[in-house]
């Protein structure tokens, strides 16, 4: 007989929009999980579950759930599943769990790209409303330094594609990539690449050196250097500045993670302003919290 233990195979990552939502978990690991920040899942091969292991795990769900309105498809990139297994695979969620509203998922934008636009559509349609979406940087040498694995171009052409096939997108950048390094290219590229891109939803997390992966390691031989809040705060003020979008366009703004060293929450273009007048005050008042790096180890 199943139990929860047996079902989820940890660590366990969700997007924090994502906490009061039914994980069930499809795939494990992630396709690419080669970026030289991420230690999500680095210790897994990635794996697609198999159909018959799928179906048991959402009936051990739905005879405990009693009622949900999200479910969240982990782990790293469930949308690389071949498309009519996971057409199958979301018909059998829908028919155990038909007072659900929204199931969303991580997509790489290989994912997405490797997919036509019906199959988007159909994937669509069985309630996949949300992708969210990796950015990182706008800048292509910074994606190749962190090994992303594809260009800003390609991750906006994925972007766009998704939102063309009706999905809404959540798109998260990071802050202090390059340490103390110079980042005003990763700024200014990344502001251009949001103002092409529009995501529904935009988040900026900063950067959390973790025990054991490539980033760590250059920390540790001395060759990375990690920026300080302030120099963060200054590089996200610096993309918030650039960011530029229509008026009539809207893009839900989030950077109150606990990886960030200063809250911001409020929608573009209308609370740009607020955004960098909230930064200068926290730089020149040194309000500029302490994170608390225990949390951020897990
Ligand atoms: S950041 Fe995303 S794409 Fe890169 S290794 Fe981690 S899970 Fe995979």
């Amino acid at each position: 007989m199943l139990d929860i233990d047996m079902i989820y195979d940890y660590p366990l990552y969700r997007p924090p929009s994502e906490a009061y939502s039914l994980i069930i978990q499809i795939t494990l690991g992630c396709s690419h999980n080669k970026c030289t920040f991420c230690k999500m899942y680095k210790d897994k091969k990635f794996t697609i579950k198999s159909m018959e292991q799928i179906k048991a795990e959402v009936d051990f769900f739905r005879t405990r759930v009693k009622y949900i309105d999200k479910i969240f498809l982990a782990d790293g990139d469930a949308l690389i599943i071949p498309t009519p297994k996971l057409l199958e695979i979301l018909d059998y969620i829908n028919e155990k769990f038909p007072e659900n509203e929204r199931i969303s998922l991580y997509a790489s934008p290989k994912s997405i790209l490797l997919k036509t636009p019906e199959e988007l559509e159909e994937i669509r349609k069985r309630g996949v409303k949300l992708i969210y979406i990796g950015l990182e940087s706008g800048d292509d040498e910074v994606l190749q330094e962190i090994q992303k694995g594809v260009t800003s171009e390609k991750i906006l052409e994925g972007a766009l594609k998704a939102k063309k096939a009706g999905f809404k997108i959540s798109v998260t950048v990071i802050a202090g990539i390059l340490g103390k390094k110079d980042s005003t290219n990763h700024a200014l590229k990344t502001a251009e690449i949001v103002n092409k891109m529009i995501p529904d939803y935009l988040s900026i997390l900063c950067l959390v050196v973790h025990e054991g992966t490539e980033i760590d390691k250059r920390k540790k031989s001395g060759e990375f250097k990690e920026a300080s809040g302030e120099e963060i705060l200054k590089e996200i003020k610096m993309i918030i500045e650039n960011i530029d979008i229509p008026q009539g366009e809207k893009i839900i703004f989030r950077s109150n993670h606990a990886s960030n060293y200063l809250g911001l929450k409020g929608d573009f273009p209308e609370d740009k302003e607020k955004f960098i007048s909230e930064i200068n005050f926290a730089i020149k008042n040194d309000y500029i919290r302490e994170r608390n790096e225990r949390y951020l180890r897990y």
